[in-house]
């Protein structure tokens, strides 16, 4: 599904990726740990071109991204986004949020779009909030939007940066559970999270990310029972 070669890229002389090599196959649930600044956000955003590569290959779903604009829409319509901060549209409600990209993306009739939207609202537990403003909910709440949403927009990899860190601890679950749903459901996941349940629960892989490095790559039972590298062995140490 996602195939990294070589991925270099440099924030102009930070280097800020270093020789990323990884492959994702298809129904493949992987986590990506580490020290805040090592990287983890820009790597998840290069696979949607959100931020620009200088070196390497990316590849999803069988297409090679380029800077050519046709070639990144086509990876954005497979590539589902959740952010940290949810980045709902504050002036839309839940409802318009979902239908927005299937109408003037996909063109899809307002009608299709609105029943999907229902139908993954209902799927993230909040379609008595469709009529809602995104300010009018909670951070939860708003979080399962932003899933829904992306989900609207079928796609075939879904890719979350710290869904649960800007939320209140009783609302973290509500949102894993829906991420463990969609995992088992069988959708390809990369998820950047410090939350090891969640990793102990779905991945079949976590990563560990250093520097700019994929440090080390493991299922999670021998990542966080016998790390190799002594820089996981201390990230680790700090968040268990
Ligand atoms: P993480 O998500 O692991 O915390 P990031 O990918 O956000 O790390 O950032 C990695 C490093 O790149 C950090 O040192 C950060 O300050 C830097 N960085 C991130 N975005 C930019 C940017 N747009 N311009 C310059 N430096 C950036
Ligand atoms: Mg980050």
């Amino acid at each position: 599904m996602i195939t990294i070669n070589r991925l270099n890229k440099w924030y102009g002389d930070f280097h800020v990726l270093r020789d990323i090599d990884l492959e994702v196959a298809k129904g493949e649930r992987i986590v990506i740990c580490g020290p805040s600044g090592s990287g983890k956000s820009t790597l998840i955003r290069c696979i949607n071109h959100l931020e620009r590569h200088q070196q390497g290959d990316i590849t999803v779903g069988g297409v090679h991204m380029t800077n050519d604009i046709k070639r990144i829409e086509q990876i954005r319509r497979n590539v589902g986004m959740v952010f940290q901060h949810f980045n709902l549209f504050p002036h839309l409600t839940v409802l318009e949020n979902c239908c927005l990209s299937p109408i003037w993306v996909q063109k899809k009739p307002r009608r299709e779009a609105e029943k999907t939207a229902m139908e993954y609202l209902e799927r993230v537990r909040i379609a008595n909030q469709a009529q809602k403003y995104p300010g009018q909910l909670s951070g939860g709440q708003q979080q399962r939007v932003a899933i829904a949403r992306a989900l609207c927009m079928h796609p075939q990899v879904m890719l979350f940066d710290e869904p649960t860190s800007a939320l209140d601890p009783e609302m973290i679950k509500e949102v894993l559970d829906v991420m463990i749903e969609l995992a088992r459901e069988g959708m390809t996941m990369l998820c950047v999270t410090h939350e090891m349940g969640f990793a102990k629960t779905v991945a079949d892989r976590v990563i560990f990310m250093d520097e700019g490095q994929i440090v080390e790559s493991a299922p999670p039972q021998e990542l966080f029972n016998n790390p190799q590298s002594p820089r996981t062995k201390e990230f680790l140490s700090q968040i268990l």
